[in-house]
């Protein structure tokens, strides 16, 4: 068990990435605080089967998410690896983004981002190891129409990501983000509705010609493949990989 003796917190992890990321942490042996939303009974059912504990922090909120680290400090220590995973999307033309939803989109995916990161950096430093995984986007690296404040968000923790891998490139700590493609979750099916509405498809024409349009393998990655490759970079062996943007979207960014 590669991860016996180390804390994960991994954000977002009810449901879709982060969940898989979740339980691939765990299976190697690593304590694991959860946090997300969801179905109280459902989120008592994770925890059991995966020996975790679970802060309900909404990262739109600072200091919930100050919380939540303190939480987790207290009761499993502080994180030795820390997955950035949650994400919101709201699909709209920049002249009607509602604002509010351009705050709230920043808040999760951004600026939370920074939140845990400067929190759970010190210990971190102080160990002489730490992983900080962040979940990005293809839309870290390009853009798709109707979708401004989360291409703009990911583009920044993309940006972040680089930043804070230099700081601590001394430290033992290492800082990645994970660009996934088009992934099955909840977060792509809710999209649909607003994507046919945007541009008047029918669902099979926003599956086809939306989201798989521009990933050449022609199908969606999957959350245990992005989990692979976030266990991998938890390795010692990952250990010169930092300030890397890992693409994995089936060759969309290469096109
Ligand atoms: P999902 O909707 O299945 O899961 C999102 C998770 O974030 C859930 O656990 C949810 O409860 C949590 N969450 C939402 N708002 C929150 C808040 N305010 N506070 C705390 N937790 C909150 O989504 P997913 O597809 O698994 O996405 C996970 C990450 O992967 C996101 O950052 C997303 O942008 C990114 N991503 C997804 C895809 C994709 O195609 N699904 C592609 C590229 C990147």
């Amino acid at each position: 068990m590669i991860l016996a003796g180390k804390v994960a917190l991994v954000t977002g992890s009810t449901s879709g990435i982060g969940l898989a990321i979740a339980r691939a942490v765990a299976a190697e042996g690593a304590k694991l605080m959860l946090n997300g939303f969801g179905d109280s009974a459902e989120i008592e059912r994770l925890k059991e089967e995966l020996g975790a504990g679970h802060d309900g922090a909404d990262l739109s909120d600072q200091g919930a998410v100050e919380r939540m680290m303190a939480r987790c400090a207290d009761e499993i220590g502080p994180p030795d690896i820390l997955i950035n995973n949650a994400g919101v999307q709201h699909v709209s033309p920049v002249e009607s983004f509602p604002p509010d939803k351009w705050d709230w989109i920043l808040a999760i995916n951004l600026t939370a981002v920074f939140h845990t990161t400067r929190l759970a950096l010190p210990a971190m430093k102080a160990k002489g190891w730490g992983r900080v995984i962040n979940t990005a986007s293809a839309h870290s690296l390009v853009a798709s129409p109707n979708k401004s404040a989360y291409v703009a968000a990911k583009h920044g923790v993309a940006g972040f990501t680089k930043s804070v891998a230099l700081e601590a490139a001394r430290d033992g700590v290492t800082v990645n983000c994970i660009s996934p493609g088009y992934v099955w979750t909840p977060l792509v099916e809710n999209q649909i509705p607003d994507t046919m509405k945007a541009r008047g498809l029918t669902r099979e024409q926003v599956m086809n010609d939306v989201l798989l349009a521009a990933q050449p393998t022609k199908r969606f990655v999957t959350p245990e493949e992005v989990a692979a490759l976030a266990l991998f970079l938890c390795r010692d062996e990952a250990g010169s990989i930092t300030g890397a943007n890992l693409s994995m979207d089936g060759g969309w960014t290469a096109a």
